[in-house]
């Protein structure tokens, strides 16, 4: 892969190349779509597909990651009101530690969604725990004015820090996102079975909501089903779309009611 440097970014930045594809959540419960992660995708004039995981660190090093948080956001948003996706739909967006560090990101978000006249609980912002530890302090303040708000908050990738106990206990969080490592790894053995039915009553015994990452096979729907977990997102129900793609997929999942999640993806 060729080596992305910084000034690409500025200029990615500058030319609007940074947009979001949005993964669908669907409720295990009900089969219907109930939010998406929108997922920054790097449209280079170049056509060459640098993904977010090399990207973003790159733009967490510099202070880029603030200004791509930003723009990102005011996509999310004017998706999110244009299309009425606000009435029952969650969409969360990935924050970084840096986009937290001062209070710019939080006004700016409550601002943006009162000026758009949404309802904060549309938002959720997922955030590692990684990222989390990193921040202190001010971070936590931050995260706590948007948490009062209304503004969810998703812990991504649990599982694989190394403190969860203890932060889950101090932020606060309004979902867990199950990494997909452990989902991948859940049916190739008891004890790993054990580890995601366990995090699943930890979570709904704490109060919220939990969400399975990289759901692949039906095995694993029907697994977590059987976990009582209540949502999935994952190739098995959909890859990262194109906005409007989404909009046509929640619609037409939506009239497919009772079917295994899947099938219907595979019949649109
Ligand atoms: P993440 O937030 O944990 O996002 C989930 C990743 O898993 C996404 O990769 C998604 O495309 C992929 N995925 C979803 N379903 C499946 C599945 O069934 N199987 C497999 N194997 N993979 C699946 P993606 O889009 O490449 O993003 C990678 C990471 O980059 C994200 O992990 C997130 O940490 C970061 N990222 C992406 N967009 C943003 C952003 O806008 N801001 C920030 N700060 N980070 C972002
Ligand atoms: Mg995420
Ligand atoms: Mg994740
Ligand atoms: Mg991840």
């Amino acid at each position: 892969m060729a080596t992305v440097i910084e000034s690409e970014i500025v200029q990615g930045l500058r030319n609007g190349e940074f947009i979001l594809y949005y993964q669908p959540k669907a409720s295990l419960v009900t089969n219907r779509i109930v939010g998406a992660e929108a997922l920054a995708r790097w449209r280079r004039p170049d056509a060459l597909e640098v993904p977010p995981g090399v990207f973003i660190p790159l733009a967490e090093r510099s202070s880029l990651i603030r200004q791509l948080t930003l723009q990102l956001l005011d996509r999310l948003l004017e998706d999110v009101a244009g299309n009425g996706l606000g009435q029952g739909l969650s969409v969360s967006l990935n924050v970084s530690a840096r986009d937290l560090e001062d209070a710019t990101l939080t006004r700016t978000i409550l601002h943006a969604l009162a000026h758009r006249r949404l309802a904060t609980t549309v938002l959720e912002l997922e955030i590692t725990e990684t990222q989390a530890l990193q921040g202190g302090e001010r971070m936590l303040s931050n995260v706590q004015a948007l948490a009062e708000a209304g503004i969810g908050l998703a812990m991504d990738d649990y599982g694989i820090g190394y403190s969860t106990m203890d932060t889950l206990s101090q932020w606060p969080f309004t979902t867990i996102k199950l990494d997909q490592g452990i989902v991948g790894r859940m049916l190739n053995s008891p004890k790993n079975a054990t580890i995601v039915r366990s995090s699943i009553r930890l979570g709904h015994e704490l109060g919220l909501s939990v969400v399975a990452e990289g759901v692949e096979s039906p095995e694993q729907h029907d697994f977590l089903v059987e976990s009582g977990c209540r949502v999935a997102q994952g190739y098995l129900i959909s890859r990262p779309l194109p906005f409007n793609e989404f909009d046509v997929f929640r619609h037409n999942i939506g009239k497919c009611h009772g079917m295994p999640i899947g099938l219907v993806y595979m019949a649109i």
